[in-house]
């Protein structure tokens, strides 16, 4: 178990999204108690799901719990579920301690439950190297790469991160790999009587970001105001990516609009430079899925989970696809 622990301030959220309090009360993860939120807490065992975002923290617990009595006050209706707001920027440093300390509580009953049927010579993990989460890997082959599915993040036998893999996940918005940040979104609406502009964050990848920037390059041309607002967007799409994924971004456009044969042809560069990459695989998979050539998606899909076989995009991929008859092909 690890022996980590982490104090931060919290609030609670309401089915509004709105804290509940002004004050911040004291919270700390740790092996003895779990999650201490101010006076009450949660047992690392009684956790369903936890989610993060941004700053949020959404945790499920088990159902029918006994539970203390602020933390059963804060339950949102109709859910088994309680929602905190972490401060001081550590939600991110949160999510990963609790985690840690659920994948391993898990991976030590998994153990506890094989050796009791008499296989735990079969018990196979992981520690991330990223977030520390101990990922199972029991019944699943193994290959040459490992996914966490808590972080994001691909790496080797030898725990060595896969390049830039922090940077690059499957896109939130469009399901493909690539580098994956916040962009400015920005909008102008030009109403009868008044002028009204919206600016946010959006959180997707270099593609995505490339058909908004087409998008709101048409609307600011109306208002020269937005113009600086598109060059920082397009500055940001530029700038950093790495040269193992140059091509990346116009591959998986090629492959979204299905366009295989193009997409093919970029995606094969790409492989030249990174042969084993499971993600790469996964997004070729997919744009052969996209032009209905199933017989060579499925190959592709395969190929991912022979790289990683715990990678759970493709997995994932597969779950939601189980009804189609797919044609296995080999070679
Ligand atoms: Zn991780
Ligand atoms: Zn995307």
């Amino acid at each position: 178990m690890p022996s980590s622990y982490l104090s931060f301030r919290f609030r609670y959220i309401n089915e509004k999204g709105k804290p509940t309090s002004f004050f911040y009360h004291q919270a700390r993860i740790d092996d003895g108690i779990g999650i201490r939120l101010g006076e009450d807490s949660i047992a690392i065992a009684d956790l369903h799901e936890v989610v993060r975002y941004g700053n949020q923290i959404a945790m499920i617990l088990k159902p029918y719990l006994t539970l203390h009595k602020h933390i059963s006050e804060n339950i949102l209706p109709n859910t088994s579920s309680i929602v905190i707001e972490v401060g001081d920027d550590l939600a991110a440093d949160a999510k990963s301690a609790i985690d840690q300390h659920r994948t391993a509580f898990s991976s030590l009953m998994r153990k506890k439950q094989l050796v009791a049927e008499g296989r735990g010579y079969q018990f196979r993990v992981a520690q991330c190297p990223d977030c520390e989460a101990v990922i199972d890997l029991t019944d699943r082959k193994e290959t040459p790469y490992v996914y966490c599915k808590y972080c994001e993040v691909l790496f080797d036998k030898h725990r060595e991160l896969m390049p830039k893999s922090e940077d690059y996940k499957v896109c939130p918005e469009c399901n493909y790999y690539n580098r994956v940040q916040h962009y400015p979104e920005f909008h102008f609406y030009a109403l009868p009587k008044q002028r009204k502009m919206a600016y946010k964050e959006h959180y997707c990848c270099d593609t995505c970001a490339q058909r908004y920037h087409e998008q709101t390059a048409w609307k600011n041309s109306v208002y020269l105001l937005g113009i600086p607002f598109n060059v920082r967007l397009k500055n940001k799409m530029a700038r950093g990516v790495n040269q193992l994924y140059q091509g990346l971004t116009e591959a998986n456009r090629l492959a979204q609009d299905g366009k295989i044969v193009e997409a093919d042809a970029l995606y094969g560069l790409l492989l030249l430079r990174n042969e084993t990459h499971p993600a790469i695989l996964f997004n070729m998979a997919q744009g052969f899925y996209k032009a209905e050539m199933l017989d060579k998606a499925y190959r592709h899909f395969e190929k991912s989970l022979e790289m990683c076989s715990n990678y759970q995009p493709t997995l994932d991929f597969l779950e939601l696809h189980k009804g189609i008859k797919w044609k296995v092909i080999v070679g």
